[in-house]
């Protein structure tokens, strides 16, 4: 007796339990990510970058950086300080996320 089973296959990779820790479409999940927070994304590119951001380790700290980027800059053109503390932390991860590459 060796039929393997099929369903309990197609479960499994439905439902992954543990996050990606690799993205294999990170270039492509980047630019969904950046286009949903500059608020132009679809509401169809909001949907796969909020799935993705559970299921993508990458993805998820792609989508914090970019959010904290976003945030300064913003306070930038809103003329207010931006606190050095921040600006160093940001520069951080943006050195250690090159890495991942
Ligand atoms: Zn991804």
């Amino acid at each position: 007796m060796n039929h393997p089973n099929k369903s309990e296959e197609m479960t499994a990779s439905v439902l992954p339990m543990e996050k990606k820790q690799e993205c294999s479409q990170r270039a492509e999940c980047m630019k969904m990510i950046q286009l949903v927070l500059d608020g132009e994304g679809t509401p169809e590119q909001i949907e796969r970058v909020s799935q993705n951001i559970g299921k993508c380790l990458p993805c998820e700290k792609g989508y914090a950086l970019e959010k904290n980027i976003k945030e300064a800059l913003q306070l930038r053109l809103e003329k207010k300080s931006v606190p050095a503390s921040l600006l160093d932390s940001i520069r951080s991860r943006v050195s250690s996320i090159k890495l991942f590459g």
